[in-house]
C-alpha cells in the first residue's frame, strides 16, 4: 500500500485521536490516523456520552474551565460533524436531574451547587411536578432535586460514525489494526515503529487512551518519562424502551440513566482496577440493575437488554489540571491522553487545542 508522506500521524483513533486528525486535516494538513484494533472500538465506543460539568465539577481548576468550555463548543462540533459526515447524531440538551434522597444530600447538593455557579454552571431548585416532567420515568420521593440545564449528552457511537466519514472526507489516511510500538522524535521530524513496519512524520500525535503509557517515546534518542496510564474498567447496562421516558439525564452519586433518541436507555456505572479484563463481572452489573430499578422501578418492567465494559483512561498519577495535553519538550510529539471519564466531553476542546498548538 503507497502511503502519502503525513504532516502529522495520530495514534489511537478513539474519540480524542479521531476529532484531532480531523480538525488538523480541516486545517489543512495531511494526517494518517493510527489504530492498534478499530477505529473508535475501545472507551469512545463504551462511553455513556454525558456532557456534564455539573456532575463531575465542584470546585475551581483549570480542569473544570476545560469542561466547560468543551462544553460550549459541543453545538458547533456537533453541527460541523453531521454536515461534513452526512450523518446524525444523537446530541440531546435536555439537561441533568441531580437527586438527593435524604437531608445530608440535599445539604451538600445545595452547598457544592453554590460553588458551581460561582463557575458559571447553572443550576435551580426542582419541585416535585417539575421532577416528573423531567423525568416521567422516576418514581421515587426524594429529599430535593437540582437541575443543571446545560448538562446534556450525545451518542459517541454516532460521533465516532461520523468522524470516520469527515476524516474520509477530508483525506485523512485511516489505518486500523496498526500497532504502534514507539515513537522516536528528531530534529523536525518523528519515526514511528510499529509491528507492521514504520513510519515517518513532520509531527505526531499519541491518543491512544489507557494504552498510552504503554507506548515508548524518546527524543533525540533519550526516552521520555510520560505520565503513566491506568485503564479504569467501567460497566454499564442498557433497557431498551418507548422513546422519551427520560428527557433530561438522571443522576444520585453513581448511579445515572439517560435515555438515547431511539428509547435505548443507559444505566451506570461502575469503576474498578482489573487492568485490562475484558471479561463482564455479573456481580457489578446486577449492582447497577438494583440501583437503577431502585430509582426507576418501572424499569424492572423491561429488564436489561445488555451489559457491557470498557476502560477508562485514567493518569496513575492525577494531574490537576485534567488530561495530558502538551507538547514533548524538544520535539514534534505532543501527548492527547488521560481524558478518564470525560473524554467524550473533553474531545472538541482537546481537538481544537491540539490542532492549534500543531499548527
Ligand atoms: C463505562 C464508561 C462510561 C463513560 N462515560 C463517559 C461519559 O458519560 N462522558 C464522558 O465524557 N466520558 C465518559 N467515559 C470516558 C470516555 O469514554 C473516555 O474518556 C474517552 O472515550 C477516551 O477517548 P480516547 O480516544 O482517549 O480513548 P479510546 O477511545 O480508548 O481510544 C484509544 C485508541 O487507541 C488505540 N490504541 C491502543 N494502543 C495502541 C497502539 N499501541 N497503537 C495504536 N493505537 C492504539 C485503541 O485501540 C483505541 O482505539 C466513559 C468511559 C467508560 C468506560
Amino acid at each position: 500500500m503507497h502511503l502519502p508522506v503525513s504532516d502529522v500521524i495520530v495514534v489511537g483513533a478513539g474519540i480524542v485521536g479521531s476529532s484531532i486528525a480531523w480538525r488538523l486535516a480541516e486545517r489543512g494538513k495531511c494526517v494518517t490516523l493510527l489504530d492498534a484494533g478499530g477505529m473508535g472500538c475501545e472507551a469512545s465506543w463504551a462511553g455513556a456520552g454525558m456532557l456534564a460539568p455539573g456532575g463531575e465539577i465542584d470546585a475551581p481548576s483549570a480542569f473544570a474551565d476545560f469542561c466547560i468550555e468543551s462544553l460550549k463548543l459541543y453545538p458547533d462540533f456537533i453541527a460541523a460533524l453531521e454536515s461534513q459526515s452526512g450523518t446524525e447524531i444523537d446530541f440531546q440538551q435536555g439537561g441533568a436531574v441531580e437527586l438527593a434522597l435524604n437531608a445530608a444530600e440535599w445539604g451538600a447538593l445545595r452547598t457544592r451547587a453554590e460553588t458551581q455557579k460561582s463557575l458559571s454552571i447553572p443550576s435551580t431548585v426542582l419541585e416535585g411536578k417539575d421532577i416528573r416532567d423531567c423525568a416521567p420515568l422516576l418514581r421515587k420521593p426524594v429529599a430535593g432535586a437540582l437541575y443543571y440545564p446545560e448538562d446534556s449528552h450525545v451518542d459517541p457511537r454516532d460521533v465516532m460514525i461520523a468522524l470516520r466519514a469527515a476524516c474520509l472526507a477530508r483525506g485523512v489516511t485511516i489505518l486500523e489494526g496498526w500497532p504502534v510500538a514507539s515513537i522516536l522524535g528528531n530534529d523536525g521530524a518523528v519515526e514511528l515503529v510499529g509491528h507492521r513496519g514504520k513510519l515517518s512524520a513532520g509531527a505526531a500525535v499519541l491518543a491512544a487512551g489507557a494504552w498510552s503509557g504503554g507506548i515508548g517515546v524518546s527524543v533525540k534518542g533519550v526516552t521520555v518519562d510520560l505520565p503513566a496510564t491506568v485503564p479504569i474498567k467501567g460497566h454499564l447496562l442498557a433497557y431498551s424502551l418507548p422513546a422519551n421516558e427520560l428527557r433530561s439525564i438522571i443522576r444520585h452519586h453513581n448511579t445515572y440513566l439517560l435515555q438515547r433518541s431511539t428509547g435505548f436507555l443507559v444505566a451506570g456505572t461502575s469503576a474498578e482496577r482489573a487492568g485490562f479484563d475484558r471479561s463482564m463481572n455479573a456481580g457489578i452489573v446486577e449492582g447497577i440493575r438494583n440501583r437503577a430499578e431502585d430509582l426507576c422501578p418501572m424499569l424492572r418492567k423491561y429488564g436489561p437488554v445488555m451489559p457491557w465494559t470498557g476502560f477508562r483512561p485514567g493518569l496513575e498519577t492525577p494531574e490537576t489540571d485534567g488530561p495530558c495535553i502538551r507538547r514533548v519538550p524538544d520535539s514534534n510529539v505532543w501527548l492527547a491522553y488521560g481524558h478518564y471519564r470525560n473524554g467524550i466531553l473533553l474531545a472538541p476542546a482537546t481537538a481544537r487545542r491540539v490542532a492549534e498548538e500543531i499548527e
